[in-house]
């Protein structure tokens, strides 16, 4: 079992507390561990974060630049490693933790670039010889916490822009994933950040979540994880000034109409659906389809699901990997029991493989289940797993009214080859993001990025759109006649 340290104040830092790191492919033996920080390393943290912030505000956005292409070019130097433990402690295939680990680079790149842009704007005063502009200014220090399914490229997604824009961070991880947290830390801190500028918090949430939520040096937090948490942090800072971004929950739906390319589109289902075991935040969970190509389309996703392998995220040939943790396996596999006791039923899987290599795994086969209707849990709650509902519709109007009857608004896509269907449904869907003839997920770094509803917050991810979250606008007039 490796022994990792977290960088705190410059230092690479333990505490003497750990906390072990779990390969979901076989649970019996712990890989790493991780210093497991109290509510005082909390305070340090931010204490350190206040001194890094001083020193990074009045760094040039050049010398940011710099430091943030270096850190990619190490990202990418080190793909191999770093895949092997983004796979290891979460369970992805290779192919999946390699493509995580270059987007990760390609987040510094891309914001070591917007970081030379512009900052602010001229704009025409009413007063004579007056110059008046609004500049971006960084906020301070910015809290960054991220769940376990993308325990890279989240982080990532928010350090770029909050570094960019010269703000200094407390980046918390998930309690399963953080090794992928730190591989992104060292490879900023070797890039040459200044102390304090990174602050990485591992530990256990019952220790260390109010010191960080209620520390009066945070000045903003952006949250990435479940609806239960990100809603109460956003209740909790309410009334402190505390700006807040969400990205929580979806219930995200493709809708196949009759004309669509049927093999596309259940190949889009699938890989959508069941890619990194079903745990995406875009993954699609609904799919809706025009009856009169419901069994057609039932037929091609169902061989697409057949065609899974399932095993360890490193293992050759694989090509879906387990769950993250025996629990969220195991709500995975009781939300489908529901789903059944409820009505549905079960088209594929819907179970643990029977392979006994796999028994010590947190395993679930990709499922599919039929007779979904929408008064049923599995129709309105996130299973963040590897199960799709089939659902059909009669008309275009119906399917958009069913893409739209459900609290979150995070992503949805279309397949059809109807010019008109297609852009009546980039404006009817009200979600975030909509894709047409293509997947729900598989955003690029620089495409805005985030969940209208309960899915998200009016703060945006990704692009340029990010800076608006991690930046404050000052307004400057100045008088230059006699
Ligand atoms: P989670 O809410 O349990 O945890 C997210 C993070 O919050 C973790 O780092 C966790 O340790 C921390 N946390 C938990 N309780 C806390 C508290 N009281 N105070 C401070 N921090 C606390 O979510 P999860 O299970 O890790 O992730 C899965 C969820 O994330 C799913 O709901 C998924 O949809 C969502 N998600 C959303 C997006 C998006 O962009 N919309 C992307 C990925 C995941």
């Amino acid at each position: 079992m490796r022994t990792l340290e977290t960088l705190s104040g410059g230092e690479w830092v333990a505490t003497g507390e750990w906390i072990d790191v779990h390969d979901p492919s076989d649970l019996r033996t712990p890989v790493a561990r991780v210093p497991a920080m109290s509510a005082a390393d909390v305070a340090r943290a931010y204490d350190h974060a206040e001194q890094g912030f001083a020193t990074w505000k009045r760094t040039s956005p050049f010398e940011r630049a710099r430091i943030m292409t270096d850190a990619a070019r190490l990202l990418r130097e080190r793909v191999g490693r770093i895949a092997e433990d983004v796979s290891t402690e979460m369970g992805k295939t290779r192919a999946e933790a390699t493509g995580e680990t270059i987007k990760a680079a390609d987040f510094l790149e891309y914001y070591a670039g917007v970081a030379r842009q512009g900052y602010g704007t001229l704009l025409h005063d009413a007063r004579p010889e007056t110059r008046t502009s609004y500049q971006r200014e960084p906020l301070g220090v910015v809290l960054l916490i991220t769940p376990w399914n993308d325990p890279l490229i989240t982080p990532a997604r928010k350090l770029a822009p909050c570094l960019a824009a010269g703000n200094a961070a407390i980046l918390k991880p998930a309690t399963d994933t953080p090794q992928s947290a730190l591989h992104l830390a060292r490879a900023l801190h070797d890039a040459g950040l200044p102390a304090g500028v990174l602050n990485v918090v591992t530990g256990r949430g019952a220790q260390i979540s109010d010191p960080l939520i209620a520390d009066s040096r945070l000045r903003a937090l952006s949250f990435t994880g479940s609806n239960e948490v990100g809603e109460a942090l956003r209740a909790q800072l309410a009334a402190t000034g505390v700006r807040f971004q969400g990205e929580l929950g979806g219930k995200n739906a493709t809708v196949v109409l009759a004309d669509a390319d049927l093999a596309a589109a259940a190949k889009a289902v699938a890989n959508a659906g069941f890619a990194q075991a079903g745990q995406r935040c875009t993954a699609t969970s609904r799919v809706i389809v025009q009856r009169p190509v419901y069994d057609e389309f039932s037929r091609l996703l169902l061989a697409e699901a057949a065609a899974l392998r399932l095993g360890p995220g490193l293992a050759e040939g694989t090509t879906m990997g387990p769950l993250v943790s025996a629990r969220q396996r195991d709500g995975v596999l009781a939300d489908i029991e529901r789903a059944v006791k409820q009505g549905a039923s079960v088209l594929a899987g819907g179970d643990r493989p029977a392979d006994e290599a796999l028994g010590h795994g947190c395993y679930v086969t990709p499922t599919v289940l039929g007779d979904v209707t929408a008064d049923l849990d599995i129709w309105r709650e996130e299973v963040f797993g590897p199960v799709v509902a089939l659902y059909p519709v009669d008309t275009f109007e119906e399917a958009v009214e069913a893409v739209n009857d459900s609290v979150f608004g995070l992503a949805a896509a279309v397949f059809t080859k109807d010019l008109g269907n297609a852009y009546r449904f980039t404006d009817e869907a009200e979600c975030g993001q909509i894709a047409v003839n293509t997947t729900t997920s598989g955003w690029d770094v620089h495409h805005p990025f985030g969940g209208f509803r309960d899915s998200g917050s009016p703060f945006k991810e990704q692009g340029e759109e990010a800076l608006r979250f991690y930046t404050r606008v000052k307004t400057v007039a100045i008088h230059f006649g006699a």
